[in-house]
């Protein structure tokens, strides 16, 4: 498999990749398997830092009915609930992590404090990032393009259901064609579903490149940081 190629990275978990096959709240064994590949990461030298999302939970559009802003902080709290999942279940298997969060909550977690998370990098600890940026109206995909400029990450690993970037949805064309690789200007101008658009241009505009694949083949994490072609490489 070779050695890594990133010395420290973002990792990006959707809440839905915490969710197993129904899609909604959180399946324990999923949860201890990507813990599992994770410490496999962390074996190797690897600095870990990870934003968990919370659409297994609550995602801000839900709330339909409800003002947005509330919602948004609904899904921010889901991230949080994520995140101490992750932690519980890292910490079983010995590797020691911090949860940071973006609001404020000190009796469950730290407060996002940049040289503190560098700090926690540097010795080895998993950085978990919950709350998201703390902002309503963004993403936890924005939050990790944000972070991983904060803490320097050299690449965001971008865990998905699919193996990559497709034209269309290969869920519904088999015809469908994967990209091993794709410029962020391209990414925006046909509008590929990456990430947002607001975590795309942060990506492009700071040089953060993206590695989209899927969490569901055990080893792709790893994969992924050795330079494997699992899934797609978007970069500028
Ligand atoms: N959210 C937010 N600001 C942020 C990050 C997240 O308001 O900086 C809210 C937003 O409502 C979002 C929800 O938290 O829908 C859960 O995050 P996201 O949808 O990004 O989770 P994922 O799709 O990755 O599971």
């Amino acid at each position: 498999m070779g050695n890594p190629k990133y010395k420290r990275i973002m990792l990006k978990l959707s809440g839905e990749a915490l969710a197993g096959t129904n899609g909604f709240g959180i399946d324990f064994d999923v949860v201890n398997r990507i813990s599992q590949e994770i410490k496999e990461v962390v074996d190797l030298g690897v600095q870990v830092a990870a934003v968990v999302g919370g659409g297994n939970i609550w995602r801000g559009r839900d709330g339909r009915s409800m003002d947005r802003t509330t919602s948004d902080y609904m899904g921010m709290l889901a991230t949080c609930i994520n995140a101490l999942t992750l932690q519980d279940s890292l910490e079983r298997m010995g590797v020691i992590t911090r949860v940071q969060t973006a609001i404020e909550m000190r009796e469950i977690a730290e407060p996002f404090i940049r040289r503190k998370a560098v700090r926690h990098l540097e010795k080895g600890r998993v950085v978990i990032f919950a709350a998201g940026s703390g902002n309503p109206y963004f993403s936890t995909d924005t939050a990790a393009a944000l972070r991983a400029a904060e803490i320097e990450a050299e690449v965001i690993l971008l865990a998905k259901k699919v193996d990559g970037v497709y034209d269309s949805d290969p869920r519904i064309n088999k015809d469908a064609k994967k990209f091993d690789k794709l410029s962020f200007y391209e990414v925006l101008e046909k509008d590929l579903k990456v990430m947002d658009s607001t975590a795309t241009s942060l990506c492009k505009d700071n040089d953060i490149p993206i590695i989209v694949f899927a969490l569901d083949e055990p080893g792709n994490i790893k994969r992924a940081l050795c330079g494997e072609n699992i899934g797609t490489l978007v970069g500028n």
